[in-house]
């Protein structure tokens, strides 16, 4: 039987193994407790690279693995981090090589596949549902704002860094873009903006009607759909799904509403969102469910 690992890097490192599109055992992560949103920002690439292996070796327990799935945050091009917004240390780092030369000093010899994060969160949302055949995207919202796709397909597809302001005093993405989206919906942009509140305030106010925070809590709202609607308007209608850690945030019939209003050309209706609670496993299951199919299994 073919056994896999996967991993999820977003705010922590997430590792599990995988048999047959599900996860086999307990997940291991790191940091192992508490609040990890800052866990990773000031650790060097080759520690990262250094965890991953040493929790993938973890969860394998010593038993044989045909490949291992990375998911993680940025743009990611054979094995290398060519840009990664909210963890800048590792630009231009080849993950890849890292992380299989770290395992084969623990002696185990294994492909590493590194992908997206979103994309491997879509991909574990498609597999686990049995809905490879359509284009599924995804949108996860934590420190930045992920943009995922299954099936992949060349291409940077940083939704997450899609224009939805023309004013350029908004500059609060991690990128250093102006108007993005992350500028808005990010952790860090949000936190940036709102010097004397954290984002969970914000939301907190606007529930109980603080102008500002409502006002805002608007933009972020017309800021992804904003997103969704240029990608109908690119790539035609079909399932959104949101996910990730401050998904709690959005109201998805106040986005659904936006997104009617914005993309009106009939054949380009009939889109539809979907809450996913934030979990590590869709990712897990996705990166290993890629490096699986990209080893020929
Ligand atoms: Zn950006």
């Amino acid at each position: 039987m073919s056994r896999s690992a996967g991993v999820l890097v977003v705010e922590h490192i997430a590792a599990g193994l995988v048999e047959k599109h599900q996860i086999a055992g307990a997940l291991k992560t790191f940091p192992e407790k508490g609040d990890s949103r800052d866990a990773l920002l000031s650790m060097p690439a080759e520690h990262i690279a250094g965890k991953i292996a040493e929790i993938v070796s973890a969860v394998a327990k010593g038993s044989s693995l045909t490949a291992v799935g990375v998911g993680f945050p940025g743009i990611i091009r054979d094995g290398i981090v060519e840009e990664s917004p909210n963890l800048q240390q590792i630009k231009g780092f080849n993950l890849r090589d890292a992380i299989e030369n770290a395992m084969a000093a623990n002696g185990i010899r294994v492909p590493v596949r590194i992908y997206n994060d979103a994309d491997a969160t879509a991909a574990g949302i498609a597999t686990t549902r049995g809905l490879q055949p359509k284009l599924n995207r995804v949108w996860t919202l934590g420190n930045g704002v992920g943009f995922g796709r299954y099936p992949g397909s060349e291409g940077a597809w940083e939704g997450g860094h899609s224009v939805v302001s023309l004013d350029p005093k908004e500059n609060f993405c991690g990128c250093g873009g102006r108007g993005h989206l992350e500028g808005f919906l990010g952790y860090r942009a949000m936190r940036l903006r709102f010097l004397d509140l954290e984002p969970e305030e914000v939301f907190e106010n606007a529930q109980s009607g603080d102008a500002r925070c409502v006002e805002f809590v608007s933009r972020c709202h017309r800021a992804l759909a904003a997103a969704t609607a240029t990608s109908i308007h690119m790539e035609g209608p079909g399932p959104f799904y949101l996910t990730g850690p401050n998904v709690n945030w959005i109201d998805v019939g106040t986005l659904d509403r936006l997104v009617h209003d914005m993309v009106k050309m009939s054949p380009l209706q009939g889109s539809r969102f979907e809450v996913i609670p934030t979990n590590d496993e869709l990712g897990i299951i996705g990166a290993a469910s890629n490096a699986l199919a990209a080893a020929g299994h």
